[in-house]
């Protein structure tokens, strides 16, 4: 049974006191102290591990005032803070021990849009693409670009001074910022902007915290003006934090405090609000694909892109093209970079073009295209070919093939990892292909494997050698690579934080800077804050401190990781291989990825956030020499005893009377997962939060009791079939409202469904489907099973849904085929979302078993609900190994799609019907709805997907009690909203989950797409 862990890292006394006066001060926000909170923010995508004391969300300016206000008190002086976004930084720039404070969870608004001056004003917790979003109606865009635009902040951008493709002509986000509100960290709140002439003198004559400000700056800038010239690289990914070359125009004489707040990693002050400048989305956008018999001919041929003015040039090396080729993405581009007979392509440019006139756009590209064909005839520059398009889907389908092969090098197999500390260097473009040639060398006598990728345009390198950090001797390689890099890059007159910033990397300041401007630096540190209490340790310290910089030494993951023996963290790498890029903080409620994240706007509750916890969680079981594998494999193979159960009741009495333990808290952040498995694909990593989660369960219900609900649910597949016989009866009590009052209160379910009336068997009564008889089956003959089909019924359709499943009876009838119902046979889906393993590993063996043994016959067999038939698939394969066996389960569309063919083709015609897919089915198979497409065209109707994120039923999730509000949010954050606006009657959803959903919600039930397909042939 795993121990209690009442271990904790205790909250610092004063910050304690200040906690809680700040909860009386009249802020607004939320104070969490919890370790899980903590932890959520304790790290990012760096290397870098560092537990706050707490964590704190304002809700306004004026609440950071009130804190800071608060925090001025004497007794509080020793109080720091650190403002976080959305913690997709790759170096450590948001982590701190002291007090984070997260604009990103209330701090989201749109302020003004003033279309007309294309001009908008945020709060700074917004998200890019949702402002992206939010503007695109007026053909207006954010245009500095980053990769983590679906989860990084326009108030993390501003900190770090993000950019990324398309920076020659879109320039860096500071570029882009007109003005800002910060609150300084005594509380005043200041606005910048642009001040010129006579106001700039005013400004510097005032007697204020701002005329301070603005007289330091300015006599910062103006008297070493010649070293900040000699000094700053002239690059396109100019200096950050703090850019003394740009905040100073001698010309106008104006000074824009905004351009050194910009790229200050929250070490000036907090940003709340900010004035940004729009760009109009360009009509016209073409991709020109130049292909390369070397990443080197590439990298040289770069700056004749640049020279024919392409708005960007991204590269990728023959590691990641090859990650690409070997993927099923490459089917979606091979037509659009298709290969070049008898030349190998190691090298590919990817050369954007975009522009508002027509003809401007025409003539850059075909003067691209007229020097690579005169190239490709002189056999020059390792040209072996190029394709143009100029269609946004394919364009679109290129940039995805890029992104999911550079998060394909994340997934590396192994302990070592690709991580992020020389990740994202910059050099004057001319020099990076022999700078690159220097890199890699440096990397390959280590010994290291990498891929590259980058904006050659702009001279900046991605890379992210794979290192154990786990393992102490790699952490010492990890600070000599980055010595030599940071060496390197001034060699050829670069630098090293070329785009993210410079966090833990702040170490290379003083050198870099040299010790006149550093010293400059820390005179502004100081004007602002003087004592060191915003974000301290990173970029600076203030004049007279003798505090240190943070530094690449500093406490890493792989410290905590390696505390966990090496059996247990390889029997949990779905929780120890999460890297942290916060792919699963999407904002986009349209995406499946993460409904529990998107529900809460709380990281806990993120596939990133419970597998920090989970390892949290292992290392301090580890820590009292337990052996949860041990313990894993005991549970699985004991019975219940006595002891056992009195035990069980005994903590979880204790647990009632409020005793400690980290597992509470990690249950809980387990108990708000829909298990809709979105993760297990999504995540580039595959963390896959379903799988750990229902092992966590487990463990823990060794020590806890389970509340009747888990037995409830994990049961169903037992008693269901009996209630499904007597419909008539079962009905009308589950309708009582008693027995509805009883069922939320005692055993905390709601809306629990009906079964269904006419039932399945009565269905098929009259035998549109042949009986299920093993000897039959065998003695058919070849000609006959290729026409036969074996349907697979999972508890949920067959038995509250018997339509759905006859209608797929009278399709593939219809169709042609004979069907076979086979008798039902538990899945054990919902005993392994509740942790019941033991009971799941024996349904699995027994099902297998069964379903092996039909598959010997060679007739193909299909299950109707998605989340069941891909149970098969996975949870079996994991639970069970090898002795899965072979057996196949199609999903209806699967199947369909493989009979194709034999049914004669009908021109698309009439109304469209509109697809809602299944979470886990669209994000296991991402080429559903193009499936479920050619199956509609094929017989004659057109079919649109619907883009919609989570229905927020999830198998039994929105049934409980305390879920019902959450999947009612979670149904009207993207389901709502197309189902109260296309024709109800043509919408179809093919999980079982989300039509109970539509039905609950709308009063209104949808069809399956097979009873669509049904009506087609009628
Ligand atoms: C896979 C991956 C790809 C990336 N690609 C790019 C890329 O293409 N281009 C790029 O520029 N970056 C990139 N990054 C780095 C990162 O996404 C950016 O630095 C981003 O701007 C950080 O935004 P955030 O909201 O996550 O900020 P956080 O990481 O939370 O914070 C970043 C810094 O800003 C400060 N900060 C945040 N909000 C405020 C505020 N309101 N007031 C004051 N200080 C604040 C923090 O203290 C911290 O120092 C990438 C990261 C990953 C993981
Ligand atoms: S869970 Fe996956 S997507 Fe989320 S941070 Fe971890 S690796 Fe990234
Ligand atoms: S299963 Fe779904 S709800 Fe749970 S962590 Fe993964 S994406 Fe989030």
């Amino acid at each position: 049974m795993i121990p209690r862990i009442d271990l904790q890292q205790q909250i610092n006394p004063t910050y304690f006191s200040f906690l809680e006066a700040l909860a009386d001060s009249g802020f607004r926000g939320d104070i969490e102290r919890g370790y899980a909170s903590r932890l959520a923010v304790a790290t990012d995508n760096s290397v870098y591990q560092c537990l706050p004391q707490a964590v704190v969300f304002p809700r306004s300016s004026q609440d950071l005032v009130v804190m800071l206000t608060l925090a001025g008190k004497e007794a509080y002086r020793d109080i720091r803070f650190s403002p976080r976004g959305g913690g997709t930084g790759t170096n450590g720039q948001s982590l701190n021990d002291n007090i984070v404070v997260d604009l990103s969870r209330h701090m989201h608004q749109l302020l003004t849009l003033d279309a007309e001056g294309r001009r908008v004003r945020v709060q700074t917790g917004m998200v890019k693409d949702k402002l992206n979003q939010l503007v695109a109606p007026q053909d207006l865009f954010f245009s500095p670009d980053l990769s983590t635009s679906n989860r990084a902040t326009i108030g993390g951008m501003i900190n770090t001074d993000a950019s990324g493709q398309g920076s020659l002509v879109y320039g860096k986000t500071s570029d882009h910022v007109l003005g800002v509100t910060a609150v300084l960290v005594d509380g005043t709140l200041i606005e910048t902007g642009p001040v010129s002439g006579e106001a700039l003198d005013q400004k510097l004559e005032e007697d204020s915290r701002e005329g301070e400000l603005y007289r330091c700056v300015y006599h910062s800038v103006t008297g070493h003006a010649g070293e900040i010239e000699r000094r700053f690289p002239k690059l396109n990914r100019f200096l950050t934090g703090y850019d003394l070359k740009h905040v100073y125009d001698k010309h106008t004489h104006t000074l824009d405090l905004t351009r050194i707040l910009c790229g200050s990693e929250g070490s000036l002050a907090f940003i709340t609000e900010a004035w940004l400048d729009l760009t109009p989305i360009p009509k016209y956008r073409t991709l020109v694909n130049v292909k390369y018999d070397s990443f080197q001919s590439a990298l040289r041929n770069a700056p004749l892109m640049v020279e024919a003015k392409a708005l960007s040039v991204e590269t990728v090396d023959s590691r990641v093209l090859n990650l690409a080729r070997e993927d099923i993405i490459w089917h979606s581009v091979s037509d659009l970079i298709r290969d070049v007979p008898g030349k190998v392509m190691d090298g590919l440019n990817m050369v954007e073009y975009a522009d508002q006139d027509e003809a401007a756009q025409r003539d850059k590209v075909e003067a691209l295209c007229a020097r690579l064909d005169e190239l490709i005839k002189r056999g020059e520059a390792g040209i072996i070919g190029y394709q143009r398009c100029d269609d946004l889907a394919s364009l679109n389908r290129i940039y995805a093939m890029r992104k999911k092969a550079v998060g394909l090098l994340g997934n590396a197999k192994g302990r070592k990892k690709p991580v992020a500390f020389v990740e994202d260097t910059a050099v004057p473009p001319e020099h990076l292909a022999d700078y690159i040639m220097e890199f890699r060398q440096l990397l390959d006598d280590h010994g290291l494997q990498y891929g590259m990728f980058g904006h050659v345009d702009a001279g900046v390198l991605h890379v992210r050698p794979a290192l154990d950090l786990t393992d102490p001797e790699q952490e010492v390689m990890l600070r000599r690579i980055s010595d030599q890099v940071n060496a390197l890059t001034a060699k050829y007159g670069g630098l090293m934080w070329g785009e993210h910033g410079k966090g833990y990397r702040s170490e290379y300041s003083p050198v870099f800077f040299g010790e006149t401007l550093f010293t400059e630096l820390r005179r502004i540190k100081s004007a602002f804050d003087p004592f060191n209490r915003l974000n301290p340790g990173k970029i600076c310290t203030p004049l007279d401190s003798l505090e240190q910089l943070v530094s690449v030494d500093a406490t890493k993951r792989g410290f905590f990781d390696r505390q966990i023996p090496v059996h247990v963290r390889d029997g949990f790498t779905q929780a120890m291989d999460c890297n942290g890029n916060g792919l699963c903080f999407d904002f986009e409620v349209r995406s499946p990825m993460c409904p529990s994240m998107k529900l809460t706007a709380d990281r806990r509750h993120s596939p990133k956030g419970r597998a920090g916890l989970v390892r949290e969680w292992l290392r301090q079981l580890s820590a009292q020499g337990f052996d949860p594998m041990a313990e894993e494999a005991a549970v699985m193979s004991r019975g219940t005893s006595v002891k056992g159960m009195v035990e069980r009741i005994k903590h979880t009495l204790a647990r009632r009377r409020g005793e400690y333990d980290f597992s509470h808290e990690v249950k809980e952040a387990m108990d708000g997962c829909l298990a809709c498995k979105a993760c297990s694909s999504q995540c580039p990593i595959k963390v896959d939060v379903p799988t750990f989660r229902a092992r966590f369960l487990q463990l823990y219900h060794q020590r806890y009791q389970r509340p009747p609900k888990d037995y409830l649910v994990s049961w169903v597949e037992s008693y269901t079939p009996w209630m499904a016989k007597a419909p008539g009866l079962v009905n009308p009590v589950m309708k009582n409202q008693w027995v509805k009052r009883g069922a939320a209160s005692w055993l905390g379910m709601v809306d629990m469904p009906l079964v269904s009336n006419p039932s399945l068997k009565t269905l098929l009564a009259d035998g549109p489907a042949g009986q299920f008889d093993l000897a039959r089956l065998q003695g058919l003959s070849a000609e006959q099973k290729a026409k036969t089909v074996l349907i697979v019924q999972d508890p949920f359709t067959s038995f509250y849904d018997a339509q759905v499943v006859f209608d797929l009876v009278r399709l593939a009838k219809a169709l042609g085929f004979a069907p076979v119902v086979l008798p039902f046979k538990p899945n054990g889906k919902a005993a392994h979302v509740k942790g019941f393993l033991r009971r799941f590993a024996a349904m699995a063996a027994d099902s297998a078993q069964f379903l092996n043994q039909l598959a010997r016959l060679g007739i193909p067999m299909m299950g109707v609900d998605p989340s069941l038939v891909l149970c098969y698939r996975d949870e079996y394969d994991k639970i069970l190994g090898p002795a899965r066996g072979d057996f196949e389960v199609l999903l209806p569309q699967e199947w369909l799609l493989r009979v194709l063919e034999q049914i004669p083709a009908r021109q698309p015609a009439g109304e469209p019907w509109y697809l809602f897919a299944h979470c886990t089915e669209k994000t296991a198979k991402p080429a559903t709805h193009q499936d479920w497409g050619r199956i509609f065209g094929h017989l004659g109707a057109r079919l649109e997907p619907v883009a919609v994120g989570c229905c927020g039923m999830a198998g039994t999730y929105g049934h409980e009690t305390r879920n019902l509000e959450g999947s009612r949010t979670l149904y009207g954050l993207s389901w709502a909203e197309p189902m109260g606006r296309l024709p109800r009657e043509r919408c179809l959803a093919t999980g079982f989950s989300c039509r109970s959903q539509v039905k609950r919600m709308e009063g209104q039930p949808v069809k399956h797409p097979v009873q669509a397909l049904l009506s087609l042939l009628a």
